[in-house]
């Protein structure tokens, strides 16, 4: 199957030629033609699947071939998305794509002076890439006028419910003609988008590529147990050991994701945040340095990673656990992109199971543990019993110290039932076989890191040997 074979007109094909697509990705082959026929269209498709142009090269084309020797430029195609990377993702696309087809973009958001979008919106625009809440800002203020939409995108839908934007969303959508094409795309779908899709969709087609709720094959994945406070240092050597050269690192909250940046710089390891507290320069200025490969961890809240496409992002790690297994699966879905292998790694700090098995049950398998340095050994605990026994810290104040794991774990006494679990309180000897059963079990254990831990007990374990004969 090729672009021409999806009946794309030449000066787009061009286009698609330059950026250097060779053929079109599943999403484009099923939606293209909906859309090219002007059909509604609920689209179930993930970032990372070429969505953005299913749905820009097919407006771009009815844009052109319905194009009339006006004066004036006005706004017929409208694309609301959730944040200013997705926006400024999608601006360019449209640019890329339009280069032929004599069809002009803007792209408006909050968070910056609205005088530049004020000045690109005078030259008139054919297509409005927007957030919902500057776009209101400037429908009240008379900038912006709707009235000639005849072509509705609502991208990363689900994400708008997340992020509050679903009110202004329905207010938006009262200023625009009913006669229009409207096209819905989500990861997910909540009820809330089902029932958003019933109001504004016409006989939609739906179009589906990675099924909703399921990973995505290629990434391998992989969880880390990990006391919280050796998370940094493990994230150190994890850098080294697999010799990662750009990793988007996950963590929830903009306080934390400042601390890691500090740290991480700290080790001589380049990192820079992205979260909602950083300017719109700072946030464009750390995407386009890790972009350019010239820092090497881009620290992450969800709100301000979602929808960043970054080619060859090879891991994603998760520092702290999201909330939601669709927040996992939205996390996962920025590496592993265009046929390239992506790892997934997650650090689980024992208050983190609970999280970790609402994970395994939406994406219906369990994650490979990997056997490392500072892992927690397994046990047969129920998850929420320990979970609440254990008030106190697990571990003490010493300073990290690389490879070298951690026996100042006070025991804990908790009776052994079904489900396995974790807990801290083992002996020396279950820790060692708890890490040999562990170990074949992925391929992604760190063979160096583990080696070095073996050693590291073998002192230790002589000892204990010594003083056994002694003892005789
Ligand atoms: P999206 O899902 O729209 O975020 O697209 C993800 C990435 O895939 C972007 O970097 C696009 O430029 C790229 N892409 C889109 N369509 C194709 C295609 N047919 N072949 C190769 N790459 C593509």
């Amino acid at each position: 199957m090729t672009f021409r074979d999806l009946n794309i007109i030449d000066p787009i094909l061009k286009s698609i030629a330059i950026a250097g697509y060779k053929e079109p990705t599943p999403i484009q082959v099923e939606a293209i033609p909906v859309l090219l026929s002007k059909k509604d269209i609920l689209g179930s498709a993930q970032t990372g699947t070429g969505k953005t142009a299913a749905f820009a090269i097919p407006i771009l084309q009815n844009l052109f071939l319905e194009q009339k020797e006006t004066l004036r430029r006005t706004t017929k195609a409208l694309i609301l998305t959730p944040t200013r990377e997705l926006a400024s993702q999608i601006y360019e696309n449209f640019t890329l794509y339009a280069k032929f087809v004599n069809q002009r973009s803007a792209v408006i958001y909050g968070g910056v002076s609205q005088k530049k979008q004020e000045e690109a919106l005078a030259k008139g625009v054919d297509v409005l890439i927007a957030t919902p809440g500057r776009l209101l800002d400037l429908m009240y203020q008379g900038i912006i006028k709707l009235n000639e939409v005849s072509y509705l995108v609502l991208d990363e839908a689900d994400r708008m419910l997340d992020m509050g934007f679903i009110k202004d969303v329905n207010k938006i959508i009262e200023f625009i003609p009913t006669q229009r094409q409207t096209m819905l795309f989500s990861a997910t779908m909540p009820k809330e988008i089902e029932m958003l899709s019933k109001t504004i969709l016409k006989d939609p087609i739906r179009v589906s590529i990675v099924p909703v709720n399921q990973t995505i094959d290629v990434i391998e994945q992989s969880i880390y147990h990990v006391n919280k406070t050796k998370k940094t240092q493990l994230l150190l050597d994890l850098i080294s050991e697999y010799k990662m050269k750009s990793v988007l690192v996950f963590m929830r909250t903009k306080h934390t994701a400042n601390r890691l940046v500090t740290e991480l710089t700290k080790a001589n390891v380049s990192a820079e945040p992205i979260h909602g507290n950083k300017s719109q320069s700072a946030r464009e200025r750390a995407l386009l340095n890790f972009k350019k490969g010239r820092t090497t961890v881009l620290v992450a809240t969800d709100i301000a990673a979602r929808g960043i496409d970054i080619e060859a992002l090879s891991f994603v790690v998760n520092y702290d656990l999201p909330e939601t297994g669709e927040t996992y699966i939205h996390r996962m879905g920025r590496t592993g992109r265009a046929g390239l292998d992506g790892k997934a790694i997650s650090l689980c700090d024992p208050k983190e199971r609970s999280l970790l098995n609402d994970i395994e049950k939406h994406i219906k398998m369990e994650i490979p543990v990997v056997a490392h340095p500072y892992a927690i050994v397994l046990d047969n605990t129920p998850k929420s019993e320990s979970t609440k026994k254990s008030s106190k810290p697990q571990t003490s104040n010493k300073q990290f110290n690389s490879l070298k794991p951690d026996y100042s774990i006070k025991p804990r006494k908790t009776p052994s039932t079904k489900k396995p679990y974790i807990n801290e309180d083992k002996t020396e000897k279950n820790e060692m076989n708890s890490l040999k059963n562990l170990a074949p079990k992925s391929k992604f254990a760190p063979a160096k890191a583990v080696a070095a831990y073996k050693s590291a007990q073998q002192p230790k374990r002589n000892q204990n040997n010594k003083n056994r004969r002694a003892v005789k």
